[in-house]
């Protein structure tokens, strides 16, 4: 478990002017006591499973196979491929997997005009918003041909975070090397690429806890579709359920979610109150969109019996330790 130096000094800042702390009390918790969590519960890497090009069989077989593990997707539709049919983003996204944007007709975004690539990365975002709706944000992209356009600006202004497909492990908190939101990694699955095990996959999760980081899973057919790159849907079950039976070390989420712990990590401001011989921890954003960044963090306690892991959501509600 790696402590957040500069986060645990900003919530000792903040104190003062928060709440009656007594910084001399023996028994108050500080914000000096308080880790935040690189991930969930104290795990040790992130994996997500996500899925490009709306082939055949995705939506009628993964969402299935991923709601028996309740764990959660991300879909990168195109939105022409859809051909005006929006049922089973609508249908996935109600039974609370990610749908990304891959934009409007998957051309190589390098090779466009700013004019031409904005109306790719926006357009797709706001139908995939419209047609979803609920208020739904659809903050993730996956560039076609993994070629993300010239202007990195237009990417920024539409989406908090866009993924790559080098095959490199991302990491997260605390690393020397910030991770570069617009070009965040994943590997490459399927038949093209001699990846159709779920011994494969367990070789990827492995290097990620090796590292404490964070893979993206990049899927395209699944079974005998007629997509690309086909990958057997059983030993994508296999790999669920591998990482279920380990689900101390692994944390598996949509793109969006790892990539809004990060952010949310990297923004957060810790409070500690001590009062009546309780003390109440609460978390702020200091620049993030609340409506946006509202996941839990988890904090890492010290107790009389061992370390407490609590979630918090920021912004919210302070949490009685
Ligand atoms: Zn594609």
């Amino acid at each position: 478990m790696k402590t957040f130096k500069f986060l645990t000094l900003a919530g000792i800042a903040g104190l003062a002017s928060a709440c009656n702390f007594n910084a001399s009390s023996p028994d108050g918790l500080s914000a000096e006591d308080i880790t935040i969590c690189k991930w969930p519960q104290g795990r040790t890497a992130a994996i997500s499973y996500t899925f490009d090009d709306n082939c055949p069989n995705q939506f009628s077989t993964v969402v299935p196979i991923l709601n028996e593990f309740n764990m959660k997707g991300t879909f990168f539709p195109v939105i022409n491929w859809l051909n005006g049919n929006y049922d089973a983003i609508k249908s996935a996204a109600a039974q609370g997997h990610e749908i990304g944007s891959h934009t409007v007709s998957h051309p190589n975004l390098g090779e466009l005009s700013d004019i031409d690539a904005q109306h790719e990365l926006h357009d797709s975002r706001t139908t995939i918003e419209e047609v979803i709706g609920g208020n739904y944000k659809c903050i993730t992209i996956a560039y076609p041909f993994c070629i993300p356009p010239k202007n990195i600006q237009l990417v920024t202004d539409d989406y908090i975070v866009a993924r790559h497909c080098d095959g490199r492990i991302d990491m997260g908190l605390n690393d020397s090397i910030p991770i570069d939101f617009t070009n965040v990694s994943s590997h490459a699955l399927g038949s093209v690429f001699n990846s159709t095990t779920a011994e494969s996959l367990q070789t990827i999760f492995e290097n990620t806890r090796a590292k404490g980081g964070w893979s993206n899973l990049l899927f395209h057919e699944i079974d005998e579709g007629t997509g690309y790159s086909p990958f057997p849907s059983e030993e994508i079950r296999k790999s669920l359920q591998y990482l279920q039976d380990n689900s101390s070390v692994y944390w598996v989420a949509t793109m969006g979610d790892v990539a809004r712990y990060i952010y949310e990590c990297n923004d957060v401001k810790i409070k500690v109150c001590n009062a009546d011989g309780k003390a109440k921890v609460s978390l702020t954003l200091r620049s993030l969109d609340p409506e946006i960044f509202n996941l839990p963090l988890t904090i890492l306690i010290p107790t009389a019996d061992g370390p407490k892991y609590v979630d918090i959501i920021p912004n919210g509600e302070a949490v009685e330790i």
